[in-house]
């Protein structure tokens, strides 16, 4: 098979090194848990990208998880260029920011008010600060292979890109910035037991990803939410599910909707939800509510600062209020959850039938494939996946123009814009690559 022709990328690449350390701007986007190049990207339409060589890839990153309509959804784009054309921003109240504010409390009951900011790192570092400010505590929970941002007290054992490039200390982090992070196991219900034991009264909250997607898909068990619930409101700490990534991803109402729709009754709600990625269609928005009670103590009603110049920005509150009504409007969860079915059982049956050692974990569209021998749990197990396999297999899928995540601890998405043959394109994909490093 013809390797594509990557000679622009090449290029383009090293002119960026020379100017961008690593020549990236967030290190996600750097290839080093898979090794060589990242491609340097000209446009995306719908499922597909394209490379600045003119090669088209089937995407399966979108852009780490907003882009649950595919590149360029027409109605978003036409509400972007509207707002354009109305001022880019004021520094003043604007109706989009109601708007979009109401959409999210509306999908979400546990949000009652919301605030919005630029990125999730932002959004959680300030539900960090609110929980903070809320009990007058100092201690924050954490579980290893969690990644919320990088904010600095949770940069402790994070995962995703802080996992594949080995730091998951940052040098730069003061000691006394994580002094106050207990960082635990995911799904260790006896580990939060004891945390509370000891701490319990010292504990301001407990943040997590309800769905992880950061150490690759890990679901919770209902007991270690139900315990987090119980615990949390017995100690009259926080508990913050961290939903960038899996809010109106997963559902419409992101984890909490889709707990709900198991009949998970006993893990309530969380206090606190901090958003991102799909809220912003595309544009860089984080946003963080919860509890009226709670939300009121953010100023300027109350004492806990958080501020931004372009919070609440024009352009990002038209994407993320033309994509959450086009989610409410015209659902696409049925049909997501059907084609990422096909597409990971498909997955599985071809690695299976070439004796390769795999686990597939999904969330209706969030998905990876860990090449473990056990289900991955927690981040311990998700250690134990082959990152040479997977490594050999993203690029093996990445010649037969297949755009999944460089690393083996992230999810991959299915978007709205990808069809039948798409799928069917990319389990030709992968029979040819897992034959391939079936015999390497
Ligand atoms: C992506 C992500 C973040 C960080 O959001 P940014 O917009 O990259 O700052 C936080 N939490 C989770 C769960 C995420 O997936």
């Amino acid at each position: 098979m013809p390797k594509p022709v990557r000679v622009r990328s090449r290029e383009a690449f090293e002119r960026a090194c020379r100017v961008i350390p690593g020549g990236v701007n967030s290190p996600a986007r750097a290839f080093g848990a898979v090794g060589g190049q990242p491609l340097v990207m000209a446009r995306g339409k719908g499922a597909y990208l394209y490379d600045v060589d003119g090669n088209e890839y089937v995407d399966y990153v979108g852009s780490w998880g907003p882009l649950i309509l595919g590149h360029c959804p027409p109605k978003v784009m036409q509400a972007v260029e509207e707002a354009l054309h109305e001022g880019s921003t004021f520094g003043a109240p604007t109706e989009r920011e109601t708007e979009l504010a109401e959409l999210i409390i509306d999908a979400l009951p546990s949000v009652e008010m919301v605030r919005m900011v630029s990125s999730g790192t932002e959004a959680s570092m300030a539900a960090i600060r609110l929980a903070r400010g809320f009990t007058g505590r100092d201690m924050i929970v954490k579980f290893a292979g969690c990644y919320h941002g990088h904010v600095d007290s949770l940069l402790v054992q994070a995962g995703s890109s802080a996992t594949t490039l080995g730091v998951p200390n940052s040098p730069g982090v003061p000691a006394g910035c994580t002094r106050d992070t207990l960082c635990l196991q995911y799904n260790d219900v006896q580990g939060i037991r004891d945390a509370f034991e000891v701490h319990g009264d010292r504990i301001a909250g407990v943040i997590l990803e309800p769905i992880v997607g950061n150490m690759g898909l890990v679901w919770p068990t209902r007991e270690f939410l139900a315990e987090l619930r119980r615990l949390t409101d017995k100690h009259g700490s926080l508990l913050i599910y961290d939903e960038v990534m899996t809010g109106f991803r997963v559902a419409y109402g992101g984890a909490q909707q889709v707990f709900k729709s198991l009949g998970w009754d006993d893990i309530g709600l969380p206090d606190l939800t901090v958003l991102g990625k799909i809220v912003g269609g595309g544009l860089p928005v984080g946003a963080y509510g919860g509890r009226a009670d709670v939300m009121r103590k953010v100023s300027p009603s109350g004492p806990v600062f958080q501020a931004g110049t372009l919070s609440g920005n024009p352009l990002a509150m038209a994407a993320g209020i033309a994509t959450l009504k086009q989610l409410r409007d015209h659902p696409p969860y049925a049909r997501l959850e059907q084609i990422t079915a096909r597409l990971c059982d498909g997955l599985a049956e071809r690695a299976r039938k070439l004796g390769i050692s795999h686990q597939i974990q999904r969330a209706g569209s969030m998905w990876t494939l860990f090449f473990a021998a056990e289900p991955v749990t927690d981040y311990r197990s998700a250690l134990q996946a082959d990152t040479r396999r997977f490594a050999r297999f993203f690029w093996a899928m990445m010649d037969r123009g297949i755009y999944l995540p460089c690393s083996q601890f992230e999810a991959a998405f299915v978007s709205a814009a990808h069809s039948d043959p798409d799928i069917a394109r990319t389990l030709d994909a992968a029979e040819q690559a897992f034959a391939e490093i079936a015999s390497a």
